[in-house]
């Protein structure tokens, strides 16, 4: 079978460790070892409008925010398509087709969706398209065949729809589309990072982030006033690692290499939260290491962003030659809908 990856973001704000950790760098490397037949990453834009109908303006300068982070963690335009949504109008179409496979009971108890509602505080005034946006996200997948789609944690309910969609299309008309699978991170912290609030997931709507286009400053500001252990007061009590912010922030993203250059007195990050458990080791040592580990991370990637936002309309040439290979692509599988529909009249 081919191996299609596909995956996307809602243009609603610019991206954050939470992307980055939970599907970013899966796509690089995936990119990189270039085990796949096609690779697709997209803006959500006409997803982002279900929430967003009256500020189109906030989702159309997110577009090239959102361009500009998926060129800077690496992304490569030689080898995978970068397109906008809303430029790929068989994506409705097959939307419209997909909303009498599935029941609306199915989609209210999705648990993604049934958060996000209350996150908006939509409860009585739901969007319809807000509601719809899982069967618009199949369409989306099963548009590309895609058979692979590295997401975080929150994704998974939408890929359970997306192939219950699939099947029931398969079956009914023909065994044309494909059932996708969610690619989730190895690592259980990097499904669902949570914020620097120690909370909720980081994420765009909960002013939690850091994101990939701080600079230095902003992101030692950021974990300067990170939730750590309330019952740390003195450097020698003994700490708690567990709903320690900075302690999930490290696992997610330190490696022995960073202890290495950053604290040759621990080996890896397992030493480090003994030493903490035990007391004697300090929070603000903990946060200069972070602050360490994140640069080093995102150092390279302001970088490349610099380097890109000195041409814009190249980044545009970028996703409008993306969005037209990607159109190819969708009316070629809705060829096959609509012959498998039996709805291809002339
Ligand atoms: P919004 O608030 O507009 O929904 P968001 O921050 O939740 O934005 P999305 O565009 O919905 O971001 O998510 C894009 C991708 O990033 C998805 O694959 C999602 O699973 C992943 N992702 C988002 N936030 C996190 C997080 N905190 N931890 C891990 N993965 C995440
Ligand atoms: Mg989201």
């Amino acid at each position: 079978m081919r191996k299609i990856i596909l995956t996307g973001d809602r243009p609603t704000g610019k991206l954050h460790l939470g992307h980055y950790i939970g599907s970013l760098r899966r796509r690089v490397e995936l990119q990189n070892i270039g085990d796949y037949d096609k690779m697709f990453v997209f803006m959500a834009d006409v997803q982002a409008l279900t929430d967003n109908a009256d500020n189109p303006e906030k989702i159309r300068q997110n577009i090239i925010e959102v361009a500009l982070d998926y060129l800077s963690v690496g992304l490569d335009p030689s080898k995978c398509v970068l397109y906008i949504q809303s430029m790929i109008p068989e994506l409705a179409e097959l939307t419209t087709y997909f909303m009498n496979l599935i029941t609306v009971s199915r989609v209210q108890r999705n648990p993604t969706v049934k958060t996000e509602i209350k996150m908006r505080n939509f409860e009585a005034n739901i969007p319809m398209g807000f509601f719809a946006y899982p069967v618009s996200q199949a369409a989306d997948i099963a548009a590309f065949k895609g058979t692979t789609v590295p997401a975080g944690e929150d994704q998974e309910p939408m890929i359970e729809v997306t192939r219950e969609i699939v099947r029931r299309f398969n079956q009914i008309y023909a065994p044309v589309l494909v059932e996708p699978n969610i690619m989730l991170p190895q690592n259980a912290t990097a499904r669902r990072l949570p914020g620097t609030d120690g909370k909720e997931k980081m994420s765009k709507s909960l002013g939690n982030c850091i994101y990939l286009s701080d600079s230095a400053d902003t992101v030692w500001q950021k974990v300067r006033g990170m939730y750590t252990d309330p019952a740390h007061i003195n450097v020698s009590d003994p700490g708690h690692v567990e709903g320690n912010a900075v302690f999930t922030y490290l696992d997610a993203f330190s490696t022995d290499e960073d202890f290495a250059e950053f604290w040759p007195e621990f080996a890896n990050i397992e030493e480090l939260k003994a030493a903490y458990t035990a007391g004697g080791v300090g929070d603000m040592k903990c946060k200069k290491l972070l602050n360490s580990v994140l640069n080093k991370i995102l150092e390279p990637i302001r970088a490349r962003r610099h380097t890109f936002e000195q041409d814009i309309p190249e980044v545009y040439n970028i996703l409008k030659k993306g969005s037209e290979v990607a159109r190819a692509e969708a009316a070629k599988t809705m060829d096959e809908v609509r012959a498998a529909m039996q709805i291809n009249y002339f």
